[in-house]
């Protein structure tokens, strides 16, 4: 009988962020396979979980997937956590989740955090119909890809990096017109700020201070 692989969801700032399940299923696996080894140690410290862990991180996924499945073959169980929030959600996990569906070796999902559901349920922006496109490509197709999402009537959702947040909203101005935009910095975290407007006000509000943390943009979507 082979091992299951669980696909685990971790805090996305708040350590308290987690279920019982998936600290349940952490200190149960015989592997714990963490995109930043160090980052999920804090994590299993804080509840008292002791573990192997090895990497599985986007620049070794490829080489760490077969040893993976010769675990998970040999009856191993193993949870896949990534550095924050859902794995598979702008992170690594697609190549072992494929590959352990080849292999029939049961997947579990592990749900919880994922940025982009914590910012659109409060964004007061439509909840009804999104897409989610993760992060803009940073060079090559960016223009392409944003002019695809300005004849977009779904609400739009980004993640950003405080390097580029302001080049974003820019770009967005630019080619959306003022449109309604939300930004939403450092969920669940001490410094959460979720600023709501005109692409405008947001984009000066946003550029008056160094933009610093991690940041979800959710724009709406283009009138009917
Ligand atoms: N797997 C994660 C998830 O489920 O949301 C996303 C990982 S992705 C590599 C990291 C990006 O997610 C950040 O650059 C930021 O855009 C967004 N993000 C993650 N945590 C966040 C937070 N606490 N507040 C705002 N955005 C966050």
């Amino acid at each position: 009988m082979p091992g299951t692989l669980y696909i685990v969801a971790t805090p996305i700032g708040n350590l308290e962020d987690i279920t019982y399940r998936a600290l349940k299923v952490l200190a149960c696996v015989d592997l714990v396979a963490a995109e930043d080894t160090r980052k999920t140690k804090i994590l299993l410290d804080h509840y008292g979980i002791s573990k192997p862990m090895v990497s599985y991180f986007s620049y070794n996924e490829r080489r760490r997937t077969p040893q993976l499945i010769r675990h998970l073959e040999e009856g191993k169980s193993v949870a896949l956590v990534s550095d924050a929030g859902t794995p598979g959600i702008s992170d690594p996990a697609h190549t072992v989740v494929v590959a352990a569906l080849e292999h029939g070796i049961p997947v579990v999902p592990i749900p919880g955090p994922a940025a982009f559901v914590s910012a659109l349920i409060v964004s007061g922006l439509p909840t009804n119909a999104f897409v989610f496109e993760g992060f803009l490509p940073v060079k090559k197709g960016r223009a392409t890809k944003l002019a695809q999402l300005k004849e977009e009537t779904r609400t739009v959702i980004l993640y950003e990096s405080p390097h580029r947040i302001v080049k974003t909203l820019e770009q967005v101005l630019e080619l959306f017109g003022d449109r309604q935009v939300v930004v939403a910095r450092e969920m669940t975290k001490k410094f959460e700020e979720i600023v709501r407007g005109p692409v405008s006000a947001v984009l000066k509000e946003i550029s008056s201070r160094s933009p610093r943390g991690e940041y979800v943009v959710l724009i709406g979507g283009k009138p009917r």
